[in-house]
């Protein structure tokens, strides 16, 4: 077999990343470093603060928490950070840093009082992975092999929309190459996941669930051979299993399809992680860090089976926004206001349709920012009523069919409306890709759907 000279030149690099569940303690991190042991191509580590924590912190950082409160939440989380503390042995370095991690986010919380600032508020939300990827470089180093935790702000630049920051791809990649790439060829390098920081060196974060798009970026800019997504359970599946008990995890999925999933909601990722993988062609993979041995789901731009069927996601929380105009009617330039409208909010419109003098719009709420303020300000409400009446809906649950060839393929839709025939569906939306077919239902009604497709489709 001959190689190519690029495949020569570039030693195989992993970047692992570990979300909430997989850190929740000493015994997962403990699995998870055997994880990152076993393969020396592992170098960079990324993590989400330990599963709990981030919500503890986002309570933080609501308006109605009182003192009393403030302190029973800072008590819970510093007890799940010396809960690993203890098992380690207390090492004084270590300890020191947390304690210092967790008297800064006594500082932020109690200055959230008198100032409601949502840089403060992103700065607080970050200690939960400045903790964690602290505790996971001692577990490492306990076992023998050097390593050392980094402040992936050094890195990680974004805008300054805090909360849901957007990365800057060349910065990061200028960046990682001069203060984090020279590290990994001494040490297993564990950093954060979720945070960022701009220009000022302010932090960020980059929504909820945004570990896995950080561990995509930062292969990126490293130019990784793949990214592995440690989770809570054993890759892809062709709905979430936690839904269907018949949920079969998929072996190979294509970059498409799987940014498709991830848009539509199967949580296992973030719906960013896969634009980094697809723009350097890195392979993806997702797998249980309780369970290795069952291996997961690879990513990857191209797969051998391309089915019609292929999942079932979910998205709860979504509003449906109905704008009625009579100044619609043959006129031009309706949407293009709308839309004005709706990006400067920063709201991103996630499916539609029209009739002559309607447009509904889904939102979905999902894509509030990381202390999961609401979408819909009083003031955007205001702006849209100047052209338009608008009517929102709200308890609204969006599920894509994934798969292939679906706007061309006969018979499809026979088949998903028999299921649907006895649930009142709100929207629908197919054609404009190939890979889904969506329908927006009463969220209440959700599960039974979900269900109902996925064993009609896949059982
Ligand atoms: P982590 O904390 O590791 O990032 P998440 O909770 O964000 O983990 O994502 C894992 C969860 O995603 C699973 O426990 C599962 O319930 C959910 N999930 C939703 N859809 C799917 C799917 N199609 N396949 C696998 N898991 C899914
Ligand atoms: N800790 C953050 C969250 O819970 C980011 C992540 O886990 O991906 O949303
Ligand atoms: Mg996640």
């Amino acid at each position: 077999m001959s190689l190519l000279q690029s495949e020569i030149d570039t030693p195989e690099l992993v970047v692992a990343k570990f979300g909430g569940t997989s850190v929740a303690d000493y015994a997962s991190m403990s699995r998870c470093a055997d994880i990152v042991l076993s393969n020396q191509a592992t170098r960079l580590v990324v993590v989400s603060a330990s599963s709990g924590v981030t919500n503890l912190l986002v309570e933080l950082t609501q308006a109605n928490v009182n003192d009393e409160r403030r302190l029973v939440l800072l008590k819970q989380i510093a007890q799940i950070q010396y809960a690993i503390l203890d098992e380690l042995g207390r090492p004084q370095d270590v300890a020191a840093i947390i304690d210092n991690i967790l008297s800064q986010m006594s500082v932020l919380s109690e200055s959230l009082e008198l100032n409601r600032s949502k840089a403060v508020m992103d700065e607080l939300l970050s200690t939960g992975e400045q903790c964690s990827s602290i505790l996971f470089s001692a577990v490492i180093r306990e076992k023998g092999t050097a390593s050392d935790h980094f402040d992936v702000r050094q890195v990680l630049r974004t805008d300054s929309h805090f909360g849901r920051a957007e990365p800057q791809i060349e910065v990061i990649a200028t960046l990682t190459h001069e203060f984090l790439q020279p590290l990994l060829s001494h040490y297993v390098i564990v950093t954060q996941g979720f945070v960022g920081a701009d220009e000022e060196g302010l932090t960020t974060t980059l929504g909820r669930g945004g570990s896995d798009y950080s561990a995509a970026l930062l292969a990126e800019a490293l130019r990784a051979t793949a990214v592995e997504i440690w989770t809570d359970v054993a890759g892809i599946y062709t709905t979430d299993p936690r839904l269907a008990p018949n949920a079969r995890p998929i072996a190979e999925i294509s970059f498409n399809e799987a940014a498709e999933m991830a848009t539509f909601g199967a949580k296992v990722l973030h719906p960013a992680t896969i634009l980094p993988a697809v723009r350097q062609k890195i392979q993806v993979f997702v797998g249980s860090s309780k369970a290795p041995e069952m291996g997961g789901t690879w990513i990857r731009h191209q797969v051998e089976d391309t089915p019609v069927f292929r999942a079932v996601a979910l998205r709860r929380d979504q509003t449906l926004l109905n704008l009625h105009s009579l100044q619609m009617l043959h006129a031009q330039g309706f949407l293009a206001e709308t839309f004005a409208t709706l990006a400067r909010h920063k709201i991103s419109v996630d499916l539609i349709t029209t009739s002559e003098v309607n447009v509904s719009l889904t939102l979905d709420k999902t894509g509030s920012d990381s202390s999961g303020q609401g979408l819909l300000s009083e003031s955007l409400l205001q702006e849209l009523s100047q052209h338009c009446r608008v009517r929102v809906e709200e308890n609204l649950a969006l599920i894509a069919i994934i798969g292939n060839r679906i706007a061309s393929t006969a018979g499809i839709c026979s088949r998903v409306f028999n299921v649907l025939e006895n649930h009142n569906v709100r929207m629908i939306c197919q054609g404009a890709s190939p890979h889904n077919l969506c329908v927006l239902v009463a969220e209440s009604e959700a599960a039974q759907v979900v269900n109902a497709l996925h064993q009609n489709l896949f059982e």
